[in-house]
């Protein structure tokens, strides 16, 4: 009944805890979600404004052009080069329903059938399957918390084939929250340039990282791969505004037309609405991210230090982005409370079992390509966090007993 390229598909597995422990809430159970990425602050009261105003004028209650507001496609050039120091013209922008669509226009403009997307690995859970709607063949690029969860060009040409069409890269990561530094970008980018490779760049995070990390973008980096460079971001994480679903991916003229034509038959324009909240947050300062990133980086600090002193439990202190990232291999094949108790032998199992008798809810490294960890975001109240952590060290007590 269903196109194999459809039935095929896994549901999003951030997603689908995110609805668990919403669901669970709802029915008045008390759960501790540390599933989806979602900041917990409210949007700016001026973007929201904006948005009223819109809601207003008859202008926005019509169609408009596929692409984006004008006014914000300029905006979002203006800020790129605000914020990244990539300089692009406002017809490089394609505005999109959030950031996991820009994702997925990338793809389907650049992939078809033989060719070979390289994704390092742990990565973000929508990659592969949007590599693969497009019917091309993801390859993961796997680098363990040994390396800092960060490839090098070792590992990506050991991967390269003929038919190696791009590669995805993302810093701040989701889901390890590692940060790789200029250094690293400059080579994999004049990697990317020498095998005449796309590169396709994920800066959603771009303005959460932490201590002495700091963020670079690869075509700024290497301007060389500028020509074959798709970057993508959009406002949900900077502005809080994950439900507003604006996102935008910046390329090269031609691929931007392409993704244009295509989002012109599947979805035309973005919510007029919710443009132009977007706008009011691109054109406006940085103040809502540097409130939120303090409290990110205090969280952050929590967070590791906590899961560092479970049984059981490893964790890289995270860089950027809003997520940990544990081994908790320690916790796998351990009988709960003792002889004869329930066993988790995989961290999707073990995920299920943290809910169950710790009402916790956490992603399972399975999702991003990594079986034996999980990614706990920290993107929630600090009370939360502190039950949340207090709950999930008392299971690993448990198990590690
Ligand atoms: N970045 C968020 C996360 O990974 C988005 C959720 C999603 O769309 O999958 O939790």
């Amino acid at each position: 009944m269903l196109s194999a390229r459809v039935g095929g598909l896994a549901p999003s597995a951030t997603l689908a805890v995110d609805a668990k422990a919403k669901a669970l809430r709802a029915q008045g159970v008390d759960v501790v979600g540390f599933g989806a990425g979602e900041p917990d602050f409210p949007t700016p009261p001026a973007i929201v404004e904006a948005a009223v105003a819109a809601c207003r004028d008859p202008r926005m209650h019509r169609y408009t052009p596929t692409a984006g507001l004008p006014e914000l496609r300029a905006a979002i050039a203006a800020k790129t080069a605000r914020d990244s120091g990539l300089a692009v013209e406002a017809s490089q922008v394609l505005v999109t329903n959030g950031g996991k669509h820009a994702v997925a226009n990338a793809f389907a403009t650049l992939l078809g059938p033989g060719d070979e997307a390289l994704l390092p690995a742990p990565y973000w859970t929508s990659y592969p399957e949007l590599v693969r709607l497009a019917g091309a063949e993801p390859v993961p690029v796997f680098a363990g918390e040994e390396r800092g969860f960060k490839v090098g060009v070792d590992d990506l040409e050991a991967a390269r084939t003929a038919r190696t069409k791009l590669v995805v890269f993302v810093s701040p990561s989701n889901p390890t929250g590692a940060v790789y530094t200029e250094e690293e970008i400059a080579a994999i980018g004049a990697w990317a340039v020498e095998h005449g490779i796309w590169v396709v760049t994920d800066e959603i995070y771009e303005h959460l990282v932490y201590g002495g990390a700091s963020f670079h973008s690869l075509p700024v980096v290497v301007p060389e791969a500028a020509s074959r460079c798709v970057v993508l971001n959009g406002v949900a994480k900077t502005y809080a505004m994950t439900g507003w679903r604006v996102g935008w991916m910046i390329g090269p003229p031609e691929v931007v037309a392409a993704a244009t034509n295509l989002q012109s038959q599947e979805t035309s324009n973005v919510a007029n609405v919710s443009q132009a909240a977007a706008l009011a947050a691109v054109s406006g300062d940085l103040e809502a991210v540097a409130t939120m990133r303090a409290a990110f980086d205090r969280r952050r600090r929590a967070m590791h230090a906590h899961l560092s002193a479970m049984p059981g439990v490893t964790c890289l202190e995270p860089e950027g982005a809003f997520y940990a990232f544990p081994c908790l291999e320690g916790l796998l094949g351990r009988p709960l409370d003792g002889p004869g108790g329930r066993v988790a032998t995989t961290t999707a199992e073990l995920a299920e079992l943290a809910l169950e008798e710790a009402r916790v809810a956490f992603v399972p490294g399975e999702a991003f390509g990594a079986p034996g960890y999980g990614r706990f975001s920290y993107a929630l109240a600090d009370a939360d966090l502190e039950e949340g952590m207090r709950r999930f060290a008392a299971l690993a007590g448990r198990l590690a007993s």
